[in-house]
């Protein structure tokens, strides 16, 4: 098991491609602090954590206010005394128009929850980090941290700046021993989907815009995840992975 004795923490673990992640770090061995505004369902990840044998603990935060952030850190420490790796992956879909037509609520929605947050935890991870000697971050960005996707400008342009925030920070603090990487997810099987509106048809339309001919599911970006957090990927820090189905190829 390559995370024995590490902490992990996931935001947005309550559900999807946190949730997968959640589950592979402790199966790994790391205690892992499922966070999420949903206390319902990040009990029943804690619950299946720990009937697998494994260690866990939900923290309750909203990513888009500060105060959250940092005491989702503060909880972390006072319960398992450090924080080796942080998976921040909490993000909605947000309001579905072209930019003439968006309301300036949905733009600030999706910019704090989907960008800020990115920023506020990470402020607060990377303090803890160089407490207890490094550590390794990992910012779910999306293929639409790379190109556009009409009617969907907020959530393009939070995307983008994941990416921007995760270079920013790889370059002050990789030489101290945080590395710090964005995935990028094409369409994966999670409840954002629908929340967004996207029904099974559209879903079976956006199946085919992959090369690979089908959606993506959880797992399939965890095992990304996993790998830009373990030591396996120690001289891997300020890179964008897309996982994909080649999407990003065309
Ligand atoms: P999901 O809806 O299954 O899970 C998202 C989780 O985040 C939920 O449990 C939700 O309660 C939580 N959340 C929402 N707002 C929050 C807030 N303010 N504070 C804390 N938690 C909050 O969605 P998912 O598809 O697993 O999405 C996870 C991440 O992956 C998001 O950042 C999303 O943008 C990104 N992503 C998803 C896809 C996709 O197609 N599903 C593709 C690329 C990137």
């Amino acid at each position: 098991k390559q995370f024995t004795g590490k902490v992990a923490l996931v935001t947005g673990a309550s559900s999807g491609i946190g949730m997968a992640a959640a589950l592979q770090y402790a199966q790994e061995g790391a205690s892992v602090v499922v966070s999420d505004i949903d206390e319902a369902g990040g009990s029943r990840v804690v619950e299946e954590i720990r009937d697998n044998g494994g260690e866990a603990l939900f923290v309750k935060a909203d990513v888009a206010k500060p105060n959250d952030c940092e005491n989702l850190v503060k909880k972390t420490i006072a319960q398992y005394g450090r924080l080796d790796i942080a998976f921040n992956n909490a993000g909605i879909g947000g309001e579905a128009n072209p930019v003439g037509d968006m309301s300036i609520e949905g733009w600030n929605k999706v910019i704090a929850v989907n960008l800020s947050s990115v920023f506020y935890c990470m402020k607060y991870q990377v303090q803890q980090m160089l407490q207890n000697g490094g550590g390794a971050i990992v910012n779910n960005s999306s293929i639409l941290g790379q190109v556009g996707f009409a009617n969907s400008a907020a959530y393009v342009a939070a995307k983008h700046g994941v990416v921007g925030l995760t270079k920013n920070g790889a370059l002050e603090y990789s030489a101290k021993g945080i590395r710090i990487n964005a995935v990028g997810p094409a369409f994966i099987k999670t409840p954002l989907l629908t929340n967004a509106g996207l029904n099974e048809e559209v879903q079976q339309q956006l199946a085919k815009v992959h090369p690979i001919g089908r959606l993506g599911e959880s797992e399939e970006v965890a095992e990304l995840v996993i790998w830009l957090s373990s030591a396996k990927a120690s001289f891997v820090t300020g890179a964008y992975y897309a996982v994909d189905g080649a999407y990003l190829a065309q």
